[in-house]
């Protein structure tokens, strides 16, 4: 009857409202938790970046490698990049750990180089660390102290956070550009790209979000939107990589469609710097 439907559905709404709050109150915890226990990662050497290859198709080669963020901490447990970036953007944490990965993947580039790999390293850049001022004097800085040439240094610039403020975006790549630092965009796709800022700006590759990666070959608007990235990316004279590639189904479209180069799953997991050493010697040797 309606008094009981109208008690259940109060009830229901108070329960909700108390939902609402526990939520609030975890993530809030959470956040505390998490900055807490990150503000200690950096000397406690809880970082580490892992590397996965990008593979050419037509030379079969690898072109670079991309540094991602991994931290090790008994009380947090596995915690994914995605989430204490996120919290330590919050936090204000975000540019001492971005100057750490910046400064790791830049020895890391040298020693490969070393090595005679000519390998680029992408390091990903947040969106707090896009906007400071100085970034450019950090990595001009960083790469005079590891004595590395700046094309083997690439910057992976999400397209959101080129999109937010496009004019001081174009000011931030051209001081990095002319250092001769790559830019990639990175997650292309998902953001809202101004075409017409998009040719503005200084930028060297787009990359394919895995997001239109994961149902290539089965389904059609993916297939359609991947398309147009990669004639886009030709019509501009950009370079284009899809990212997130896992089979062959995915590989044959992406080969298909003029799309050279990709990174994934298939061609490799993102590995220590140990693991992918070994994964370049084999590959050079072959
Ligand atoms: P991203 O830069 O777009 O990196 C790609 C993500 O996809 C990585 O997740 C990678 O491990 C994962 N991945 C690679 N191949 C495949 C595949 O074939 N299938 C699937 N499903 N996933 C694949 P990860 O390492 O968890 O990083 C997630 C995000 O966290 C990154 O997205 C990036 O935005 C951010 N991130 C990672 N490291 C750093 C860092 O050092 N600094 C900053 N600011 N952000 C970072
Ligand atoms: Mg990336
Ligand atoms: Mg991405
Ligand atoms: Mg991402």
């Amino acid at each position: 009857n309606t008094e009981s439907a109208l008690h259940f559905a109060k009830s229901k709404g108070r329960r909700n409202f108390q939902f609402y709050n526990e939520d609030i109150q975890t993530k809030t915890l959470r956040k505390l938790t998490v900055g807490n226990q990150l503000r200690r990662a950096l000397n406690n050497n809880e970082l580490e970046l892992v590397y996965q290859p990008k593979l050419d198709l037509t030379s079969n080669k690898i072109i670079g490698m991309e540094a991602l963020l991994r931290w090790h901490n008994a009380n947090i447990g596995a915690i994914e990049p995605d989430e204490f970036i996120a919290i330590a953007e919050e936090t204000g944490q975000v540019n001492e750990i971005g100057n750490w990965v910046l400064r790791e993947a830049c020895e890391q580039a040298k020693k490969w180089q070393v090595r005679n790999f000519n390998l680029p390293v992408s390091v990903n850049i947040s969106a707090r660390q896009f906007q400071q001022q100085s970034l450019y004097k950090t990595v001009a800085s960083l790469l005079a102290e590891s004595h590395m040439p700046p094309e083997l240094l690439e910057l992976e610039i999400t397209e959101t956070m080129l999109m937010e403020d496009p004019d001081s975006a174009i000011t931030t790549l051209t001081q990095l550009k002319e250092m001769g630092v790559r830019i990639a965009v990175d997650d292309f796709g998902t953001g809202y790209s101004s075409l017409s800022y998009l040719k503005k700006l200084p930028i060297d590759t787009l990359k394919i979000d895995k997001a239109f990666v994961q149902d290539l070959g089965k389904d059609k608007d993916d297939e359609a939107i991947t398309n147009a990235i990669i004639s886009l990316a030709k019509n501009l004279k950009l370079n284009v990589i899809a990212e997130g590639v896992e089979n062959s189904e995915q590989l044959y479209f992406l080969k298909n469609a003029g799309c050279q180069q990709v990174q994934g799953f298939l061609i490799a997991h993102p590995m220590t710097a140990q693991a992918s050493t070994l994964f370049c010697d084999e590959k050079l040797l072959r």
